[in-house]
């Protein structure tokens, strides 16, 4: 079977840091592996996109030298495949539609369990579709973190994935294109990894294989929270990709060129002696 690996940033602002770092890892090691490297735009949830931001990321990325194997998948034209797979849950009475508020939930830890709605019936909010989730262990083994467990029902409960705005939630959307687009990998940043427990749930609802796991450490900023789009700390440019791109590969603890280059040589250089069970040892932080 051939190594399909993928990147599926959200345009909820420009590529940043982050997410840079979430695509070099995730091309190093679709390449390394001789595989391929797929682009899904996640583009199911207008009101957080940012105008124009799904644009400049498809344009950023090969000027950091990541260039797909196939033309990108856009969630947003992905609707009626959410929609059958949707209809097949619930003709498996796997889903149950739902009116409680966050306030309501509050009560139960903000949990919603054994499909017990807190809502009176008749409520006049609007429906969203949660997931039966049953007491159930759900297990995988981490390429990069090793084993996982999670208790659904505890953590997360029955989950949203059609929500009251008629959207689907990302955990629906993310499992029916990761086997749509026959990943076998999934390499992504460690604030995802609380995602897959429910992802691997919902794949065997739907009969669905699970790819394998890898979640890259997270960036930090200096006062140790995360990264996020909004941030300005870390620029990058694609005008000029080279220091963000040194930054990033450094940061995933590969090896670079002492001399100037550009963004496709020090792609390949950091191909060499590439030991994926290395990988681990990022360079966390340090290295800004
Ligand atoms: N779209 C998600 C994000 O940008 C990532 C999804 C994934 O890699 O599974 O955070």
């Amino acid at each position: 079977m051939t190594y399909r690996g993928r990147f599926a940033p959200s345009p909820t602002g420009q590529l940043h840091f982050g997410s840079l770092v979430a695509a070099v890892g995730s091309w190093l090691y679709a390449r390394h592996a001789g595989g391929q490297w797929l682009l899904r735009m996640e583009d199911i949830d207008p009101p957080r996109e940012v105008a124009g931001a799904a644009a400049d990321i498809l344009a950023a990325l090969p000027a950091f030298g990541l260039v797909a194997d196939e033309p990108p998948l856009f969630q947003s034209q992905r609707t009626a495949a959410y929609d059958e797979v949707f209809e097949q849950l619930r003709a498996a009475g796997q889903v149950f539609p739902c009116t409680c508020s966050r306030r309501q939930l509050a009560s139960n830890g903000g949990i919603h369990r054994d499909g017990q709605c807190v809502a009176a019936d008749g409520s006049a909010r609007a429906v969203a579709w949660r997931l039966r989730v049953p007491d159930v262990e759900v297990g995988f083994d981490d390429a990069m973190l090793g084993p996982q467990r999670e208790n659904l029902r505890d953590s997360v409960g029955d989950f949203v994935i059609r929500r009251a705005d008629g959207l689907y939630s990302y955990q629906l959307a993310c499992v029916v294109d990761d086997a749509f687009q026959h990943i076998t990998e999934v390499v992504r940043g460690q604030d995802l990894l609380e995602s897959t427990g429910r992802q691997i749930w919902l794949q065997r609802c739907l009969d669905l294989p699970t790819p394998a796991y890898r979640h890259l450490p997270l960036v930090l900023d200096g006062e140790g929270n995360k990264l996020s789009k909004s941030s300005r700390a870390w620029p990058i440019d694609p005008a000029d990709p080279t220091p963000a791109l040194r930054r990033a590969l450094s940061f995933l603890g590969r090896p670079l060129p002492d001399m100037p280059t550009d963004a496709e040589r020090l792609l390949a250089h950091a191909l060499t002696d590439f030991e994926p069970a290395l990988m681990p040892h990022c360079s966390g932080n340090s290295d800004r």
